[in-house]
């Protein structure tokens, strides 16, 4: 029988994120996560609606000028069985915005994605369940699509330690980190000093490091 997933929105945007900001996707946002950060703003349980792999690979199909589909959440890889039916069913780019923390299910279907935007949950994030052992084993496989980068969400509860740790895992396997400031709804309430001061400190243990906040918001855009 056909996989069956709960979808909470689809609609074409602008990718406000990361170092493919500006690029215009397809976003299909799942509506499982197995983590509950802190800041989470997403809304998993109301208007869901159901899609069979056929009926998402319809749906899919009426969007023709896009980048690439951005499989976001949630967590999408939640929902791997139904992912492996619906991506051998696509040739479409696909771009996966995932926590990082699901490694077995990511290695079940890394052949078929193109970007990995991945998190690095810090502990001050993610009422203090620390990741980076799951991050790392994620790593090993993420490193087999064509690209990878980690993002990692902060504000004034970072610390030392964790910049350290988050810095030599990336260093570790030479992957370009994203800086993102917490954002409180479209406002950035973390001072440029502040903000400056982390990104300093993670640039003088590892280099490969961007500092971009969430454009989508700056636009007002989705
Ligand atoms: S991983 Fe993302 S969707 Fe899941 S709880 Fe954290 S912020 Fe929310």
């Amino acid at each position: 029988m056909q996989s069956k997933v709960q979808i909470k929105e689809i609609f074409e945007s602008i990718q406000g994120e990361g170092p493919c900001v500006g690029i215009n996707q397809l976003f299909i946002r799942f509506s499982k996560c197995n983590l509950n950060c802190n800041y989470c703003d997403t809304d998993f349980r109301n208007d869901l609606k159901e899609y069979s792999v056929d009926e998402l690979i319809e749906e899919v199909n009426r969007h023709n000028n896009i980048h690439s589909i951005s499989l976001t959440g949630g967590e999408p890889l939640c929902d791997t069985d139904f992912l492996y039916e619906f991506l051998q069913k696509t040739n479409k780019k696909i771009y996966l915005e995932t926590n990082g923390t699901l490694y077995e299910q990511l290695s079940l279907i890394i052949q078929y994605i193109d970007i990995v935007s991945m998190d690095i949950k810090l502990p001050s994030m993610s009422n203090g369940f620390d990741h980076f052992f799951a991050h790392e084993q994620f790593i090993k496989i993420a490193k087999n699509t064509k690209e990878i980068f980690a993002k990692v969400v902060f504000d004034t509860n970072i610390t030392d330690d964790e910049i350290l740790k988050t810095a030599e895992l990336a260093q570790k396997y030479n992957i370009l980190l994203v800086l993102q400031p917490k954002m409180d709804g479209n406002n950035l309430n973390l001072s440029t000093e502040f903000i400056n001061e982390v990104y300093y400190k993670f640039v003088s243990i590892y280099d490969y490091v961007r500092l971009i906040p969430q454009v989508h918001k700056f636009l007002n855009v989705r």
